[in-house]
Formats: structure tokens, C-alpha cells, sequence
């Protein structure tokens, strides 16, 4: 049984705004319901209102802005993995947003929720990192803009102040002639494990690289110490790098034993999985360039 709630509609992001600053602890925010429901009905969160996001047309766009696209945050997964413009500029992400789940929760969950809701077991941030993505945040004292790492603060935590909300993503596009790959392994829904990488080559070396892993501990991280590394190297390299950055991912990635694996096993499936992105992102430069040539 779910406790009583009432439903508020909200027309506009200042709309929004207003009636969370007016309504503070009484109310949450509400999008597409997969993750909010789930907590009430097991009453793990109680809540007199849920302010209704989806009626606001800004946070349900998605338009270029430059070399950019920007994904208002009531963005259903479901439209992620289809739309044209994301399938066209950020493939590699439509692909991740094709994995989530089933049909249903990627037809109901929005980024937006996904993000702020900032489960370890999620997708789209592993892809988003790789993209050097930011969010825009509003609140009653105005917007504001970071980098999406340092937006997920850690396990289902964030930067959100409790008055704001997010409205949308930026999306750099890859330079062109990059390539690059998702992967994950699941034994449930969710994921277990999940790695982004995107890289260019020049004369046969790494020219350019970017790797992101997600689930094995409380968030999605970005991978700069062990990019450094494999930067401007020969690819065959890369895999002896990976294989010897045990103690780096271990620090990083802060993975803990589990009914999903042990702490060691998740450090080595991450490496697996890392080098077999890797290749995969760097064969997909090779197909990109094949197809100009041909
Ligand atoms: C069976 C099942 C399987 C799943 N499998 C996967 C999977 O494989 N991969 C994956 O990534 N996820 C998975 N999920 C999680 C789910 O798909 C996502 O978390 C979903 O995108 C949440 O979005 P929502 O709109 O439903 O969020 P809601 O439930 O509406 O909200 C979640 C939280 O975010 C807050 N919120 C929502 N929008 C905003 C906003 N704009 N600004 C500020 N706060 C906001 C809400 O107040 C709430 O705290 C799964 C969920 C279920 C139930």
C-alpha cells in the first residue's frame, strides 16, 4: 500500500522552485516515479507532496546548442536511446540508454531522476563522464552549472541543495574521428558493472583517451591518472597498463564486497572490461575512418 500523498502539477522551473522553497521538507520532487515510488510504498520515505516536474516543457527537450546537446532532465531514457540527434551525436550514449533496465522504467525514468537520485547501479553517468558532461542546477537564488563529477558527491548523494532541482544536461559531442564504446555486465536490472571509453589514434598510437567506471563503488568515476597513462602510447601498451593499475582502480573506484561479487573480483572485471572497451572504441575510429574513405 502506498501511504497518502498529494500530487502538485508545476508549470515552470521558477513554478517548481517556488513551491519547494514554500513547501521545504513536505515536498519531493517528482518526475518519472520509478525510484520515488519504490521508497514510499516500502516506506522508506514519507511525504505529504510530490511536486509534478513532467508538465514543464523546458525539462522535456533536447536541442543542439553549438557542438553541444543539451537534455532538459524530465528526458525519458526511452526517448535517450531513440532520438535522432542523440543516436546521431552521442552514440555511444544512446547505446548505454538502450541498456537500462526494461522497456518500461527506460519509458517512465528520466535522466533527471537518475542523476539525482545518483544510484551506484546506474547507467547513464559512466557514459556521461566520458562525454565531459555538466549539469544546470535552479534554486530560488538562481542557476548554477558544474561538471557532472562533481555533482555526484557520492552513494545516492549530490550537489543539490534542498530547494533546486536540475533542469538539464549538457552534452559535449566527441571531436570527430573519436571513437567510442559502452559496456556492462548485469546479473539483475541493474547493472553490475559498467565502463565508458572513448579515444582517437594518430600514426598508430593512443593520440587521445577518456575511461569512466561505474557501479563497482558508491558512483560513476572518471579515470584521469590511468588516461595520463595510456595517453600517447601504442594501443597494445594500454592492456599491460591496465593489468598494473590494480592499486590505482582499487583506490579509486573504493569497491566493497558484496552479494554482486567481492571487492577483488569487481577490480578485475573492471580491468577486463576496461581493455575490451578500450579496443572496441578504437576499432570504431578505424570503421569511422574505412567509411570517409570509402
Ligand atoms: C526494476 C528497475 C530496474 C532499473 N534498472 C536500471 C538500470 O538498468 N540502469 C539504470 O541506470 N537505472 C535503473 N533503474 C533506475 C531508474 O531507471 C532510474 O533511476 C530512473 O531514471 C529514475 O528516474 P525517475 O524520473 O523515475 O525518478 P523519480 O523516481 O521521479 O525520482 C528519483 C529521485 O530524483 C529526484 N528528482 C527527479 N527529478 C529531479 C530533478 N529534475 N531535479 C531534482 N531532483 C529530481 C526525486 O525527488 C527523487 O528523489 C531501475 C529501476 C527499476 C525500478
Amino acid at each position: 500500500m502506498l501511504p497518502p500523498f498529494k500530487i502538485l502539477d508545476t508549470n515552470s522551473v521558477a513554478d517548481a522552485v517556488h513551491e519547494l522553497a514554500r513547501l521545504g521538507d513536505q515536498a519531493k520532487l517528482y518526475s518519472g516515479g520509478t525510484e520515488l515510488l519504490i521508497l514510499l510504498r516500502h516506506n522508506l520515505l514519507r511525504t505529504e507532496y510530490l511536486l509534478n516536474i513532467k508538465p514543464i516543457a523546458e525539462l522535456g527537450q533536447v536541442h543542439c546548442v553549438d557542438n553541444s546537446v543539451r537534455i532538459g532532465a524530465s528526458v525519458t531514457h526511452r526517448r535517450l536511446e531513440t532520438d535522432p540527434t542523440i543516436r546521431d551525436r552521442l552514440p555511444m550514449f544512446a547505446d548505454a540508454e538502450s541498456q537500462v533496465a526494461n522497456i518500461r522504467v527506460r519509458s517512465q525514468g528520466t535522466i533527471g531522476g537518475n542523476l539525482c537520485f545518483n544510484d551506484p547501479h546506474s547507467d547513464p553517468a559512466t557514459a556521461l563522464l566520458v562525454y565531459d558532461a555538466s549539469v544546470t542546477i535552479q534554486g530560488s537564488n538562481g542557476a548554477r552549472q558544474m561538471p557532472l563529477q562533481q555533482f555526484l558527491c557520492g552513494m545516492y548523494s549530490t550537489a543539490l541543495e534542498p530547494e533546486e532541482l536540475l533542469v538539464s544536461v549538457d552534452v559535449p559531442c566527441l571531436p570527430a574521428r573519436w571513437g567510442s564504446s559502452y559496456l556492462r555486465i548485469h546479473r539483475l536490472q541493474r547493472p553490475t558493472l559498467t565502463v565508458a571509453a572513448a579515444a582517437s589514434r594518430r600514426n598508430g598510437a593512443i593520440d587521445d583517451v577518456r575511461l569512466a567506471v561505474g557501479c563497482v563503488g558508491p558512483m560513476a568515476v572518471r579515470l584521469t591518472e590511468l588516461e595520463a597513462k595510456i595517453r600517447a602510447g601504442a594501443p597494445n601498451d594500454s592492456r599491460k597498463i591496465i593489468k598494473e593499475s590494480k592499486a590505482y582502480l582499487k583506490k579509486t573506484l573504493e569497491p566493497i564486497d558484496d552479494l554482486l561479487g567481492s571487492a577483488e573480483y569487481k577490480i578485475y572485471i573492471a580491468g577486463v572490461l576496461l581493455e575490451r572497451a578500450l579496443v572496441r572504441a578504437l576499432q570504431s575510429v578505424e570503421k569511422k575512418q574505412d567509411g570517409n574513405n570509402g
